[in-house]
């Protein structure tokens, strides 16, 4: 790599729409990481990336570049596949929370590092950081070892994982260059890999509480994260699945983490456990644990109604500092002391719900973060108590909400109220799965 390279050429470069060299990405992706590269010349290059796209071969070596950025890790210790999941946001969306444990009592290893709530979208670190006392904060080594025993691991982006993403994902927060396929598929991926897994299942999502609204954006982002998935070896499955409402019937913290546990438990019933099933069934198909599709959902159902599931989520939860006692006793998780109840003041069915407005009303209730450093009032969260197609009369609930915000209700109140559709006639149906890559 030529030491004459200065970035504010690459700026020039991608401001007039040429493709970089390989060398050009790890001269930008280095000097950044290093603290070479100001924050206001990596924005500019961010900008003219997304204004004016990258090639594949410019995404395959800011991937590289991006994971070799920091450690890659190796299970050299353990036999069986390490599959993860990764899902590219949305509201409602506690898979995670059912599927390692569930994919881990099937017989793959689940080193899941996940993120947090990201703009209106929930994250898994937060739904677990609901459990008093449990830790996402394991050093590797801790990582390792929890592996080992519970055959699933989940904590968040180390200092050592990843680290140009790190720094890059909180410039892109902040310059508006988060929503731009090449610079997701770059930070997903290069995480993801370094994980060092064998195989990865992608729930890409689309809809109007996704980070990608249309179909096609969502396509084009599973594919070009397979695609560099498969060239790093990798096995990779990517599903599309809707984001047109909250997944499941409940948004927020503790209360999803309830309800991934109530899943654990055996409710298989709804959009959420369906989709669960699917997804961990996937990873027991891409860790070559199982090939047939339904006898892989089988194995899942069967992982779950039997209690392994739950017992391998109680395992994890001991392993990583929490109460384990949540997974027999969900009350146990933090409570908020508030409740209302918003109804429907009109009669018909429910034809729209603004999806990414219901993650918005959450974070703004306390349960996310606006800045980095916001604490999360755990115990904040929503009941959906309508979803699409249902039909209402006046007076029927829509969504029950609880809170310790008293402040905020009768605002809280009416953009419930104005998030939610009502019509004559029901909405077409729309599939929860509408492609595999
Ligand atoms: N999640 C990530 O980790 N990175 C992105 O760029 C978007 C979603």
């Amino acid at each position: 790599m030529t030491s004459l390279m200065r970035p504010q050429d690459l700026i020039e470069k991608k401001r007039d729409r040429r493709e970089h060299t390989r060398d050009e990405i790890a001269f930008l992706i280095r000097g950044y990481t290093r603290d070479e590269i100001p924050d206001y010349q990596m924005a500019a290059w961010l900008m003219a990336a997304c204004l004016n796209g990258m090639s594949e071969t410019e995404t395959q070596a800011l991937v590289e570049e991006m994971l070799h950025s920091g450690v890659v890790l190796t299970h050299d210790h353990i036999v069986e596949p390490k599959v993860d999941k990764h899902s590219t946001g949305g509201v409602g969306d506690k898979t995670s929370l059912v599927i390692a444990p569930a994919a881990a009592a099937c017989g793959v290893v689940v080193p899941m590092i996940s993120g947090r709530a990201l703009a209106h979208t929930g994250g898994t670190l937060d739904k677990l950081e609901a459990i008093p006392g449990f830790r996402t904060d394991l050093s590797l080594d801790e990582f390792r070892h929890v592996l080992k025993r519970c055959g699933l691991a989940l904590i968040g982006q180390t200092r050592e994982i990843a680290p140009a993403d790190r720094k890059l994902y909180a410039l892109r927060d902040l310059t508006a260059t988060v929503p731009f396929r090449p610079l997701m598929c770059a930070s997903i991926m290069s995480k993801k890999l370094a994980e060092g897994i064998d195989g990865l299942v992608l729930d890409v999502k689309t809809g109007n509480g996704a980070f990608m609204r249309e179909f096609e954006d969502s396509r084009k982002l599973a594919e070009m994260m397979a695609s560099v998935g498969r060239a790093m070896g990798k096995r990779v499955v990517g599903l599309i699945t809707d984001m047109n409402q909250p997944l499941g019937r409940w948004v927020g913290n503790a209360v999803e983490t309830m309800e991934a546990i109530e899943c654990l438990r055996g409710d298989l019933n709804g959009d959420f456990a369906e989709l669960c099933l699917e997804l961990a069934a996937q990873m027991l198909i891409v860790g070559e644990v199982e090939n047939d599709p339904v006898l892989a959902r089988a194995k899942v159902r069967e992982a779950i109604t039997s209690g392994a599931a739950l017992e391998r989520f109680r395992a994890v939860i001991e392993a990583q500092g929490g109460d384990p006692r949540v997974a027999d006793d969900p009350q146990l998780l933090p409570q908020a002391g508030k409740q209302r109840t918003i109804t429907s003041d009109r009669a018909g069915f429910v034809a729209g719900i603004e999806t990414g407005e219901i993650g918005r009303i959450v974070m703004d209730w306390g349960g996310g973060r606006r800045r980095l450093e916001d604490k999360i009032d755990y115990g904040v969260g929503l009941r959906i108590r309508a979803k699409l197609g249902d039909r209402v009369n006046i007076g029927d609930p829509l969504v029950a909400a609880f809170y310790n915000d008293e402040s905020k209700i009768e605002e809280m109140d009416a953009r419930l109220r104005a998030a939610y559709r009502i019509e004559d006639a029901p909405p077409p149906p729309d599939p929860l799965i509408k492609a595999v890559i």
